[in-house]
């Protein structure tokens, strides 16, 4: 039992589309302030030429597996086709965690924690053309990714997220930094 006006680090579940900018808006709230860290998933994908060296521990099925059987993720989903999971998060870090994760995971999450925040980052669909398509993913590719975006957007308004328009990096940030910012009063 956590004693009264103790406060714990707040979850914060960032969501939205492929190239909505959800890796670049959380390194830019972790560089802005030291006090915030992001979850690093596991994913059976392969790597992208875009993926940073710490976006995900890239793993085989078996590992995946193993590690989802043995307890090891607080949340997983299939997302086209691969697996995504949370490790358990560090019960003795003190800073406030992101998230970067689907809305299925969003919804996982906020049955386990009702008191984690929900932020889905959006952006208009010609936009995730532009940027899925400067990241070098396949048409094909990018039609899926526009599909399931249209299935996120309509669960993250039957979960509440707070939507967030990312057509502006700094103006967008901001926004999500004054959502954690509030959150901790
Ligand atoms: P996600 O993690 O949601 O897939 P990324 O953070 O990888 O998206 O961003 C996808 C691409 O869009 C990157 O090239 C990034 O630099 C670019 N980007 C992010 N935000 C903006 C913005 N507001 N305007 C223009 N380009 C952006
Ligand atoms: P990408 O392949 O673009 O890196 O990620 C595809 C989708 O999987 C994105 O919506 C991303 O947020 C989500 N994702 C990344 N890590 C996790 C995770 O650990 N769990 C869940 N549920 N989704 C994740």
């Amino acid at each position: 039992m956590i004693p009264e006006g103790v406060k714990t680090p707040l979850v914060i579940v960032i969501s939205g589309p492929g190239g909505a900018g959800k890796g670049t808006i959380a390194r830019k709230l972790c560089e802005k302030d030291p006090t915030i860290t992001v979850s690093r998933s596991w994913t059976t994908r392969a790597p992208r030429t875009d993926d940073k060296n710490d976006s995900y521990f890239f793993v085989n099925d078996y590992e995946f597996n193993e590690h989802k059987d043995n307890g090891g993720f607080i949340e997983w989903n299939e997302f086209l086709g691969f697996m995504y999971g949370t490790p358990m998060p560090d019960q003795d870090d003190e800073k406030d965690l992101i998230l970067e994760i689907d809305v299925s995971g969003g919804r996982q999450i906020c049955q386990k924690l009702p008191q984690a925040i929900l932020v889905f980052i959006d952006v208009e669909d010609s936009e995730l053309r532009r940027r899925l398509a400067g990241r070098g993913d396949k048409q094909s590719e990018i039609d899926k990714r526009l599909l399931e975006a249209e299935r996120e957007r309509k669960e993250a308004k039957e979960l509440n997220y707070q939507i967030v328009l990312n057509d502006d990096l700094t103006k967008a940030t901001k926004e999500i930094y004054e959502i954690i910012c509030r959150a901790r009063l």
